[in-house]
């Protein structure tokens, strides 16, 4: 057995505390990493605090890992010691039933075995990478560039797949007026990626203070969503929305900025579900659509791009004693724009 650092949420209420456990030994096609960098998704709160139901605790959060391989089980060929990676929102999937051989392994039809709060074939619950190391089958495990660097890379995994998957399924690019609602660790994602890939985009945000920084990160526009005339001046004008609000709120003030045959494309899971007004989809034919991280070879292909184009996340790197201030500060919509988790500083301290 391998002895892990980790923090993990006690209860619903109780916050995140240092916590120790075991992890398995890589068995053959497993590969042993020691975490660098984590990084905080908004999944990471609305679980710990059992908004979805179902947590199981201690529960050790983090899906936007990486980390250096440290060893290999006996038949991996596809990493050795030393290699930098990644590991995203799942750590396993079947691997034989149509999603799965489609490279869309987060359909699953058998389920994917999610990183954090996931069951192991063995009964127990998978712990995230707010921890010391973790051991993932090699098809789970992500190349990294170097030139990508570390602590802003982490956020790619989740936020970063999680957008450039629905842009890209969606095949936004040159030509589309894209809305991003919500400019926190995924919308800032999906304003790269929507700009990199041609789009004019603009924000919509309930944050006014997000305005330089939102064009600063390439956005055309930027909306105060609490100003009424704002955006009723943008009124049917998008092609795309790509929502990204953590939180309940009202989606038919955003439908009606959609033009006719607009999508609006829900990426964030508010714990709450919405009341929504057919006649703005049936007067318009405007389609609402979600997205959900994405498959293995999309996530590589995603990581690739970004080192491509010099893509990461704006991060503000903490030590892990900061991470029950970091949550308050996410639910007050106060990060530019994700929380990443240096797993070394409290160890060496
Ligand atoms: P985040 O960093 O907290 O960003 C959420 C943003 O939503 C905030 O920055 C804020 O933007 C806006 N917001 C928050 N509360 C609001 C409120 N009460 N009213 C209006 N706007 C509000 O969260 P995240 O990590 O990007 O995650 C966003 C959501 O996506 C979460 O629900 C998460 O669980 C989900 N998620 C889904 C997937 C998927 O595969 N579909 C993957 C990862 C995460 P402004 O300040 O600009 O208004
Ligand atoms: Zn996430
Ligand atoms: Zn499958």
């Amino acid at each position: 057995m391998i002895q892990a650092k980790g923090y993990a949420a006690e209860n619903s209420t109780s916050g995140l505390a240092p916590f120790s456990f075991e992890r398995q030994e890589p068995h053959e096609h497993e590969v042993l990493i020691d975490i660098l960098y984590c990084g905080i998704c908004h999944a990471d709160i609305h679980q710990s605090k059992n908004e979805y139901g179902g947590t199981q605790y201690p529960f050790v959060p983090g899906h936007e890992i990486i980390g250096r391989v440290i060893d290999t089980g006996e038949q991996v060929t596809k990493y050795k010691t030393g290699d930098l990676v990644g590991v995203g929102y799942f750590i396993l999937s079947c691997g034989h039933c149509p999603n799965c051989t489609n490279h869309e392994e987060q359909f699953c039809d058998n389920g994917i075995t999610p990183t954090q709060n996931g069951k192991l074939p063995d009964g127990s619950t998978t712990k995230g990478g707010y921890s010391s190391c973790i051991v993932v089958h090699e098809n789970y495990v992500l190349k990294v560039s170097d030139s990508l660097g570390t602590a802003g890379a982490a956020p790619l995994l989740c936020a970063g797949i999680t957008t450039y998957s629905a842009l890209r399924h969606n095949e936004i690019g040159t030509g589309h007026q894209v809305a991003v609602l919500g400019l926190g660790g995924l919308g800032h994602m999906a304003v790269k990626f929507a700009v990199s890939f041609g789009a004019e985009v603009t924000v919509l945000s309930s944050s006014p203070t997000k305005r330089e920084s939102a064009i600063a990160l390439g956005a055309h526009h930027f909306i105060n969503t609490a100003n009424e005339a704002e955006l009723k001046a943008v009124s049917g004008s998008f092609d795309f929305i790509m929502d990204t609000v953590s939180a309940p709120h009202d989606y038919n003030r955003y439908l009606r900025l959609l033009k006719k045959d607009g999508t609006m494309i829900l990426l964030g899971v508010p714990p709450e579900n919405p009341q929504l007004a057919v006649g703005l989809l049936t007067s318009r034919r405007r389609k609402i659509t979600g997205s959900f991280i994405g498959g293995i070879e999309d996530t590589q292909q995603m990581l690739d791009y970004c080192a491509e184009h010099d893509i990461t996340a704006d991060v503000e790197v903490i030590p892990p004693s900061y991470i029950n201030t970091a949550y308050e500060r996410i639910l007050e919509s106060d990060v530019t724009y994700r929380f990443v988790i240096d797993m070394k500083k409290d160890q060496q301290q």
